[in-house]
């Protein structure tokens, strides 16, 4: 039999592609969760039948328990919904693909219950890195990394000593504002951010990609899930997005992990792990691409991949602080409350706004994220 998944992030991108690798190789689907796309929630649970459902908006639980009062599953919402089904070990995995800091508390119920975990929510490691990981450890919970930079540096390190790895080279594309100086990014919409060159995802993580905060999230990522210092991560600028990235270990010899730039590669060596099996994608031909770039981040340019490297230097709750004011800064982007640079203007202030602190607990986390969004509120207007 196959294993049973469950999923955080049903309906999003990473949560439908993930779907498509459970059908084709006929997993099971244990339960559901999406945070408010009713129609796409509710042909998913007819599809799959899982045995929890849960929609994370409050105010429309009525609703689809309604829709669904003729199928046997039981309907959950909200953040207690999430976690409820974070710690039902009647699955074998947890997949969770929510976006945002939404994402910890659940991450951390899962490790609670001795769950796996497919972690494609950056955000979690980014804001509560030092919580998850020292609870992934006591309990001997494995954390898998469905992002492709992530999956391609733990692909590089298999069969290899640890010990070993010199340095992790991150791949960026460079995004959609590649070559542009910050005069031309005054004036770029949302509009435009959200036409990505390679990767197709959904709306948060293109614009973080705009920014090169996606890079800087990942970069964090790889600090707590590989367990490297910040000196150790190279961030180099790949536009082919073919290279998903590379190791370099001590005698010099550079790994690297290819494939066509395609979520549901790294998604199924996730779900799957250790086994490789074809997958639902198209293969890669290196003679169609016939050249491939490498070339340095702008980060005069695109500032918030600095300021992520500087707030994981620091330490502590500040990690916590760039990534919730991200967060809002980003969401009044794509209002058109604020221009493109003030992204990166807004997360820097609420760094040097709210107050350094040690991570003791999930408290010390949840109450930086909530300084550094009322910050970013406050400066909004
Ligand atoms: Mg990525």
């Amino acid at each position: 039999m196959g294993k049973r998944i469950s999923i955080l992030g049903s309906t999003g991108s990473i949560g439908t592609q993930a779907l498509e690798v459970i059908e084709k190789h006929g997993f099971e689907v244990h339960a559901l969760a999406a945070y408010r796309n009713l129609d796409m929630l509710e042909q998913q649970v007819r599809k799959y039948s899982p045995k929890t459902v849960c929609i994370y908006c409050e105010e429309l639980y009525g609703e689809l328990k309604e829709r669904l009062s003729d199928v046997p599953v039981t309907v959950l919402t909200g953040m207690d919904g999430l976690c409820e089904i974070a710690a039902d070990t009647g699955a074998d995995m947890l997949l969770n693909s929510v976006v945002g800091m939404v994402g910890l508390k659940p991450t951390l119920t899962a490790i609670d219950a001795g769950l796996p975990i497919a972690l494609a929510n950056k955000e979690t490691l980014v804001a509560g890195g030092s919580l998850v990981m020292k609870a992934a450890e006591e309990k001997g919970v494995p954390i898998l990394p469905v992002d492709s930079e992530h999956s391609a540096i733990f692909q590089c390190l298999q069969g290899n000593s640890r010990k070993q790895l010199h340095k992790i080279i991150l791949t960026a594309s460079g995004g959609p504002f590649y070559g542009r100086t910050r005069e031309e990014l005054t004036q770029v919409t949302a509009a435009d951010a959200l036409k990505h060159p390679n990767w197709d995802m959904g709306s948060k993580i293109t614009i973080d990609s705009a920014t090169l905060m996606n890079k800087g999230l990942e970069f964090i990522e790889a600090k707590w899930l590989f367990d490297v210092t910040p000196e150790q991560i190279e961030v180099v600028v790949h536009r082919q997005s073919v290279v998903h990235s590379a190791v370099e270990y001590d005698d010099y010899s550079v790994i690297a992990q290819m494939g066509v730039p395609d979520m549901k590669i790294p998604i199924q060596y996730a779900l799957l792990y250790p086994d490789r099996k074809p997958c639902p994608t198209g293969r890669l031909s290196l003679c169609e691409y016939g050249q491939l770039t490498f070339a340095e981040p702008d980060m005069e340019t695109f500032r918030c991949l600095p300021l992520a490297i500087e707030a994981i230097r620091k330490g502590g709750t500040v990690p916590a602080v760039m990534n919730g004011a991200n967060e809002a800064a980003v969401a009044a982007f794509l209002q058109g409350r604020i221009g493109f640079l003030q992204i990166a203007e807004l997360v820097e202030a609420a760094m040097n706004a709210v107050p350094f602190k040690a991570i003791a607990s999930l408290s010390d986390v949840l109450e930086a994220d909530a300084a550094a969004r009322e910050t970013v509120r406050r400066m909004i207007g």
